[in-house]
């Protein structure tokens, strides 16, 4: 029996594969690998698509955290308050720049921070200063954005979107990373928008910071071989630009098919069951499809003899994770929405290239679960 997969970046290449092959073949040939005419054309794409006016690529998402942090400045000494029911990437970044991660809850329907906790916290912040807010569009899904930049103008902290597994996601309207001051992307070849292989960016529509991100993000040269301030090395590569751009092409259409598979999905009513609440306003792109249940481990099981493979993002917190437990700060009252999540949440197969009985199949399995 063939295991259906959660993600399956292999079947994307698949499925447009002469175009990439061609593309690839293109950059082989050119003879030029690193910052060349395809990630500069894959720059003013991106920048296009997401509505912003600046993007500058990177080596991976967590470098564009990185980058974005080090071009505004914060370093030891700072705070910067996120999730802890994220990816270890958007904390690892904070901590990367030397600054302290302070983790606030998040909002059990929506699953992204907790406008009220970060509000709690900025009000009660006695410690470092808080200079900037990292909301995670998690899922697919778009943070309450809207409160949380109010926040970060009424508080003097700057909103940095995780927009990670939001690629295509809007908000009112409007892209998500453009709430803020920048916003940060990975292209790791299971995101909505993945390479084949390691990629990031950043978007803003400051050309200040642009400059700065662009300046730090290749030792710290404007002109070659001098380094004007301290930086660092992260790049996208030819390969990976000339990649990123065919898919692109493809992004809407494949969100869309993820916003068909989760109405599918949807439809199944069963008493076990809590699925992922409509997000009102906002387009859903659904990187994960991320139901509750509280037997988990039996449904994963069930799920699993059907042939269908489930993951869990993510199955500890980081600030109960030994590399991180000593290097972050609670907001007051800890984060009991996240400790009780993490125990119920399990993520269903979606991908764009799913076909229609191999959905049909999931569905079927959750209807027989406990009979
Ligand atoms: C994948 C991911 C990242 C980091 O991306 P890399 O490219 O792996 O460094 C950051 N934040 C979130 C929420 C992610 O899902």
């Amino acid at each position: 029996m063939k295991t259906i997969p959660v993600a399956n970046p292999g079947a994307s290449y698949h499925a447009h594969k002469d175009e990439l092959d061609r593309a690839v073949a293109r950059v082989l040939a050119s003879g030029w690998y690193i910052m060349g005419h395809e990630v500069q054309q894959f720059e003013e794409e991106f920048a296009s698509f997401c509505g912003a006016s600046e993007c500058i690529s990177t080596g991976s998402g967590t470098d564009a955290l990185v980058l974005i942090l080090r071009a505004l400045g914060i370093g030891p000494g700072d705070a910067v308050v996120t999730v802890s029911h994220t990816a270890v990437a958007t904390v690892a970044a904070v901590d990367l720049v030397g600054a302290r991660p302070v983790l606030v809850d998040v909002d059990p329907v929506s699953f992204t921070m907790s406008p009220d906790h970060l509000e709690e916290t900025l009000a009660s912040s006695s410690g470092l200063p808080i200079r900037a807010i990292i909301p995670v569009n998690l899922y697919g899904r778009a943070a309450d954005l809207e409160r949380i930049a109010r926040l970060g103008e009424r508080y003097g902290a700057w909103v940095i979107e995780d927009c990670a597994q939001a690629h295509g996601a809007t908000y009112e309207g409007r892209g998500v990373g453009t709430a803020g001051i920048a916003g940060a992307f990975s292209f790791y070849p299971t995101k909505n928008l993945g390479a084949l292989g390691d990629g990031g960016a950043v978007i803003t529509s400051n050309e200040g910071l642009a400059a700065r991100c662009r300046l730090i993000k290749q030792y710290g040269w404007r002109t070659r071989y001098i380094s004007e301030t301290r930086g660092m090395n992260t790049r996208l590569d030819e390969l990976q630009a000339a990649v990123l751009r065919v898919k692109l092409g493809y992004l809407r259409a494949a969100n869309e098919r993820r916003q068909a598979i989760a109405r599918v999905y949807r439809e199944v009513a069963r008493p076990y069951l809590t699925h992922p609440e409509p997000a009102p306003g906002s387009d859903h792109v659904f990187h994960q499809y991320v139901v509750q249940v509280d037997a988990r481990d039996e449904l994963r099981s069930h799920l699993s003899a059907n042939g269908i493979d489930t993951a869990i993002l993510y199955p500890v917190p980081i600030h109960r994770q030994a590399g991180y437990a000593d290097r972050v700060t609670l907001g007051p009252g800890g984060l009991p929405a996240t400790e009780r999540l993490c125990g119920r949440i399990v993520s269903l197969p979606i991908y764009p290239e799913m076909s229609d009985a191999d959905v049909m199949k999931v569905v079927g399995a959750l209807s027989t679960f406990g009979q």
